[in-house]
């Protein structure tokens, strides 16, 4: 095969397991060789829609096997596949798919306003409806395929050519489109094969959505590559997730902490039959210990991670052996993938001291899609600088602090608003809460608290500034506490701490921000 890439896997797969299942998807169930026929009919059509070498495809929608189909397809004749976030608003769509120049739009689920801005904005050459067309140019998605050609497609695709372009979340600003390799993507799910041991006769259930990179390059690639089968819904449901695992006997899963702490909240997790389940996978967050816990109880230990798109995502791994001994941490880095913690000078930090994260490793992009100078900024010498901050242990299972961007600077000390929060949050009637500086004469910034209450509870600020003495260093407390309804997030749950800073800091903090 002169196709390198993961647009070849599907290929491979059929090869070597073509009658095995791939994807369970609601009733439907598609062998390996079934995917690739349907990936190398969806490839001529997108072919025969002027997609190219390069080209990028964009793919809009919840959980679906066309999702898998399409980024294959695209694989298969070297295009580019854009995931984008179903959760965006319109116009936050329409900047991405300018931005990365999609000249076709995949797309399940829209809502006709919503499609008529996108291509009212952004133009793509065409639309694709999975189901039924909502917008009068678009294309119907299965008849297209059924009708096309099943020649097989092989180009020549290496591992340095680009496979995605994936927008990061907008925590720190506006999302990035980064570029990743089918070499980043193969890496990264080797890195996972190693790390977790997933299986051959591996069941994945994939409920987190695929637009981001955990739920894509965590579980579900590494499952395919390794020839298990996928079990994908169109979305997450604590109920239906025990059901799922039960009937499909589910091996792997992946979920953020509140998942699983959705999962054990539901009223059938106490009866629900678990036995099949090998690896509880755990990103983006570290797990909270009684979370932990809950799990141990049921014989189940996590497998937690810390990464990021840039890294395709894979950076840390917590091994389930150490999911309670190491609580807090992210563990250590995955096998191909080497990490630095650094002073502002650019020298190694010796445990127990804070330093930035810096990666490098072949699951690490090379830039940022149309950005040279954020590019430039962030990735020196191969090494990718992830703008976290984070100390190691005498063993050298490194504990994530912070974003740098999110540090407080007071009297000389830094604060992680992280390690507040998480205090705040140990209170029960703080529902949800974010730490911010703001300017100080005295000590150049302080931190402050915005917290939402828990409905029905009464508390005040002196209650919870009382209640973190002890609990934290002096110099931690937050000096003033502000209440308010609603704390901005991402669409993937991340607090926006930009918009909190400007609605909830001083004016003259929002000067800054907004000169
Ligand atoms: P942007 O880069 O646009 O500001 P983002 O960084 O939130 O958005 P992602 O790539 O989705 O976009 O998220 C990666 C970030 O998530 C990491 O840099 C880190 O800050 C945080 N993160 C991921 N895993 C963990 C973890 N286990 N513990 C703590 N933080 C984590
Ligand atoms: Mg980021």
């Amino acid at each position: 095969m002169r196709n390198q890439g993961i647009g070849s896997w599907t290929a491979r797969r059929a090869r070597k397991t073509p009658k095995r299942t791939a994807l369970v998807f609601g009733d439907r169930r598609l062998s390996y060789a079934a995917l690739h026929d349907r990936a190398t009919r969806l490839a001529h059509v997108l072919r025969d829609r002027g997609v190219r070498r390069g080209d990028r495809v964009a793919y809009l929608g919840p959980n679906h096997p066309a999702y898998l189909e399409t980024l294959f397809a695209t694989g298969l004749l070297g295009a580019v596949f854009v995931p984008l976030n179903s959760r965006l608003a319109d116009p936050e769509l329409v900047y991405q798919l300018h931005d990365s120049g999609s000249s076709v739009l995949v797309h399940a689920d829209r809502s006709p306003a919503t499609l008529q801005a996108v291509h009212d904005g952004a133009a793509p050459r065409a639309g694709i409806a999975v189901g039924d067309p909502a917008h009068p140019a678009d294309l119907p998605y299965d008849a297209l395929i059924e009708a096309s050609s099943a020649e097989p497609i092989d180009e020549d695709v290496g591992l340095g050519d680009t496979c995605l372009i994936m927008y990061t979340s907008g925590t720190t600003g506006r999302p990035k489109g980064t570029v990743l390799t089918h070499g980043n993507i193969t890496w990264n799910s080797v890195n996972v094969l190693v790390d977790v041991d997933l299986s051959g006769d591996e069941v994945t259930l994939v409920s987190a959505p695929l637009f981001h990179t955990a739920a894509l390059n965590m579980t579900c690639l590494p499952t395919l590559l390794k020839g298990g089968t996928v079990v994908l819904e169109r979305s997450f449901d604590a109920t239906r997730t025990l059901e799922l695992i039960a009937r499909h006997r589910v091996t792997s899963l992946f979920g953020v902490p509140a998942m699983y702490d959705r999962i054990a909240a539901d009223p059938g997790f106490a009866d629900a039959d678990l036995s099949s389940v090998r690896s509880l996978l755990c990103g983006g967050a570290p797990v909270p210990a009684r979370t932990i816990r809950t799990y141990l109880d049921r014989g189940l230990a996590f497998v937690q991670g810390y990464g990021m798109t840039e890294a395709s995502p894979g950076v840390l791994l917590l091994d389930r052996a150490d999911s309670l001994g190491k609580a807090g941490s992210a563990g250590v880095p995955h096998f191909f993938t080497d990490v630095r913690l650094v002073d502002p000078l650019g020298d190694d930090v010796p445990p127990g001291r804070r330093g930035e994260v810096l990666v490098k490793g072949p699951n690490v992009t090379a830039g940022y899609w149309g950005l040279p100078q954020a590019t430039a900024e962030s990735i020196s010498d191969g090494w990718f600088h992830t703008g976290d901050v984070a100390a190691a242990d005498e063993d050298g299972h490194i504990r994530i602090a912070d974003r740098l961007k999110d540090v407080i600077i007071s009297g000389g000390e830094n604060i992680y608003p992280a390690e507040v929060e998480d205090a705040l949050l140990e209170h029960p009637a703080v529902r949800d809460c974010a730490v911010i500086g703001v300017p100080d004469p005295r000590w150049g910034e302080v931190g402050r608290a915005v917290v939402v209450s828990e409905p029905g509870t009464a508390t005040g600020e002196k209650d919870l500034l009382t209640y973190l003495e002890g609990r934290l260093a002096r110099y931690k407390i937050p000096k003033s506490v502000v209440f308010t309804d609603d704390l901005p997030r991402t669409p993937s749950g991340k607090l926006l701490k930009p918009a909190i800073r400007a609605a909830h800091g001083d004016e003259q903090a929002a000067v800054t921000l907004h000169p």
